[in-house]
């Protein structure tokens, strides 16, 4: 392609990006080749680069015509730190300040300007239209035009005028709606020529998809909220009490909730909070997402049964954006499917009622899925996967289990629990389906009931090990003091329903994994992380813009990675352009710096980063300027050999504790560990150092220091890590 260097140059410039995302590139290049295209994308897939980018390379003005208008101004804000000119006109703007942003415009002061397609009625706008120089007119949330989209908005129609108008003028539509109808009324809608289309692929590889029977569902949600702690989060509720009830329980607990529904006053405020990191979870009945581009999203929860798969898949596609690791949970149970039944029995015509009715079938299919949810929710969409194992779904996730049907013992496992009451455990149940003859048994009488000995193809353990499948699976629950074995309302609803049953086979089970799909997160210093996070919010609340315009987690992560201190490093990060570079580099390097500093870390890629240990400059003491400091180094193994104390030595030496830990370490990697036993303290801390150490491994410090507490400094933890790691050496030997 010969775009292609200066695409990339203009990618990383501007947007801080190496590479681009599927199909981006070839979208690119069709757009600068002035070809109709038609871009159908997941929700985070990356379409809006796919017209700012070529925005930067052509000559006159971007015309993009986008329906929220509650998001124009986040998305012009996100521009403009990455140094393009862009605005935006609407209904919310005074006289003067939609004049100025026109006649920015009209000087070709600006490469891009948003507006709604209620604008296009507008004949002054019209007129402005006429006397720019218009090179491209990208139309977003192009499933807005169809009468078949779920979004259908009349004003959008008046767009097909401006083809007209405009002939020469390419047009990029672009939409996260791929139903063939939808598709080929924007084609028509917009009488796009013969245009370019370009599907991607309809996979969130970074979604873990989830489904929990709906029994002690807060205490789940509250693992969940545990997991992704002080991260965003939207739970979805079916009614308005509902959500407000969800929010104060969690208010109660001390989350930072809010209840957001079609009936409350200013919702615009509330998106505000939640886009700028003022509250953490927002609990919403289907009315709220829309008008959000928040890229952080970790967590979407559905704590009732939604009606459709296509809903479903809309609302959990709001999670992780920004391509991070982010979950997916579905609460399900079959009383939520009867109330759903019941609002579609009083809808209007059968018609209504019918289509109501396969819809909701396709979302309670996907709840009682026994095989992969994500090649269930493609498939939906009539894409294949060839995966059979996507490492991202509860399912595939059960330590990839080959289940099998076990519906003839659960069954008998739980009407014998039902049978004798709910008041007896595991091994009871067991021998009474065995037939065994024991005085518990003979005293209850178990021996006369009709399920006493209808089990001889498996042992006692088998049995047993039965029940604990069907626990873990929330089909049996324990209760009480004495734990007796209870049957839940979904293992009633299985039973009464006859529903085959599929458990792990009894002789292979693996050990629960974590999702394949999140292990590709980089591995970083989360105290770091969140220092950095911190100088974001007051970075962003200065300017007014949501934090995630400043940067993206994914950039404070490999932060929390690379340590860069210098410019150079700075902008190595995979979105930091040079405006962003500029605007914040030294805010966000100075708090590396400290960080890095206190601790005794070096930029990972920067070059010799042992002999110019950045804190040289800045040390108050000046010092000999020796080989290599090597004398430096010297003088600290002299006195470590004379087994002097860690604080003798750092006085002595009138060095900072964590420097001369530093020399240490060094020392110990060249080979020599004289007198490191001295520093060391007594065994049994070291053995608590030495498991935190093994359970969060031995790169970065500050999860073990966080695991053990307060208690322990880490100067001592890196003076035991130094010895483990020779003694490890030495048992090598
Ligand atoms: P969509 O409109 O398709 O839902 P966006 O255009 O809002 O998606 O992009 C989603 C996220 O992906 C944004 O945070 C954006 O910065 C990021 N992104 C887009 N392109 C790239 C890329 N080439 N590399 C890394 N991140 C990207
Ligand atoms: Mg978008
Ligand atoms: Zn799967």
């Amino acid at each position: 392609m010969a775009y292609n260097w200066d695409v990339l140059d203009l990618l990383k410039k501007h947007f801080g990006y190496d590479s681009f995302r599927p199909l981006q590139e070839d979208i690119i290049g069709s757009v600068l080749d002035a070809d109709d295209t038609l871009v159908l994308m997941p929700t985070g897939g990356g379409k809006s680069l796919c017209y700012q980018l070529p925005a930067l390379r052509l000559d006159g003005l971007t015309l993009v015509m986008s329906p929220l208008i509650a998001l124009m101004k986040d998305q012009v804000d996100a521009l403009r730190a990455n140094g393009i000119p862009a605005a935006f006109v609407n209904s919310t703007m005074t006289e003067r300040e939609i004049y100025e942003a026109q006649k920015d415009a009209y000087d070709g002061r600006l490469k891009i300007l948003y507006a709604a397609p209620e604008r296009l009625a507008n004949s002054r706008f019209r007129q402005f239209l006429r006397t720019v120089n218009l090179s491209l007119l990208a139309v977003d949330e192009a499933h807005c035009i169809s009468q078949w989209g779920h979004e259908f908005r009349p004003d959008y129609r008046n767009l097909s005028s401006i083809r007209d108008e405009f002939p020469s003028v390419p047009i990029i539509a672009l939409t996260a709606t791929a139903t063939d109808l939808v598709r080929k009324d924007i084609t028509d809608q917009l009488a796009l020529r013969s245009p370019e289309v370009y599907l991607a692929s309809f996979n969130r590889p970074n979604l873990t998809y989830t489904v929990h029977p709906k029994a002690d569902q807060y205490d789940r949600l509250l693992d969940y909220l545990d997991k992704h702690r002080d991260r965003s989060a939207i739970l979805y509720r079916i009614s308005r009490r509902g959500t407000e009830e969800l929010a104060q329980r969690l208010n109660q607990d001390g989350f930072s909730a809010v209840a957001y529904h079609a009936g409350l006053g200013d919702r615009g405020a509330i998106q505000d909070r939640f886009i700028k990191d003022q509250v953490q979870i927002i609990v919403a009945t289907i009315a709220f997402g829309m008008g959000i581009d928040k890229p952080d999203i970790r967590l979407v929860v559905h704590y009732d049964l939604p009606g459709s798969v296509e809903q479903y898949y809309q609302e959990t596609g709001r999670a992780g954006r920004d391509g991070l690791p982010s979950d997916c949970v579905l609460f399900y149970s079959f009383a939520d499917k009867i109330r759903q039944d019941y609002f579609i029995e009083r809808m209007e015509s059968e018609a209504e009622r019918q289509g109501a009715r396969k819809r909701l079938r396709s979302m309670t299919d996907y709840g009682d899925l026994t095989k992969c949810r994500r090649k269930y929710l493609l498939a939906y969409f009539d894409e294949t996967s060839a995966e059979d194992d996507c490492g991202g779904c509860d399912i595939c996730l059960s330590g990839n289990e080959e289940r099998s049907d076990a519906t003839i013992i659960s069954q008998k496992i739980l009407s014998a629990v039902i049978r004798t009451g709910e008041r007896f455990g595991a091994a009871h149940i067991a021998k009474v389906l065995r037939g065994a003859n024991t005085q518990q048994i003979r005293a209850h009488n178990h021996n006369e009931l009709s399920v006493y000995g209808i089990v001889d193809d498996l042992s006692d353990t088998q049995v047993r090990e039965t029940i604990g499948l069907l626990l873990r699976d929330h089909l049996l629950e324990q209760v009480g003091e004495f734990r007796a074995l209870a049957v839940t309302d979904s293992g009633r609803d299985v039973l009464n329903r006859r529903n085959p049953i599929f458990l792990p086979q009894l002789t292979a089970r693996a050990e629960p994994k974590a999702p394949s799909n999140q292990q590709d997160a980089i591995e970083y210093d989360s105290a770091l992380f969140e220092k950095l996070r911190a100088l974001r919010r007051t970075l962003a609340s200065d300017r007014g813009v949501p934090p995630y315009v400043i940067f993206g987690d994914a950039v404070l992560q490999q932060m929390a990675h690379y340590f860069p201190q210098s410019d150079e490093t700075l902008i190595q990060m995979s979105g930091v352009g040079e405006t962003k570079l500029h605007e914040f580099g030294s805010s966000f390097i100075t708090t590396i710096r400290d960080y890095c500093r206190l601790y005794d870390l070096g930029d990972k890629l920067a070059q010799n980063t042992y002999s110019r240990p950045p804190r040289l400059r800045t040390e108050r003491q000046p010092r000999a300027k020796t080989l290599g400091g090597s004398k430096t180094l010297s003088d600290t193994q002299r006195l470590v050999r004379q087994g002097l104390t860690l604080s003798q030595i750092a006085e002595t030496r009138q060095l900072s504790k964590t420097t001369v830990i530093g020399h240490i370490e060094r020392l110990a990697r060249s080979g020599d560990r004289a007198g490191i036993a001295n520093l060391l303290p007594t065994q049994p801390r070291i053995d608590a150092i030495k498991s935190a150490f093994d359970l969060h491994g031995y790169n970065i410090l500050s999860p073990v220091r966080e695991f053990l507490g307060e208690d322990y400094t880490y100067d001592e933890l890196r003076l035991v890590r130094v010895f483990l790691n020779t003694r490890e050496r030495e048992t090598e030997n």
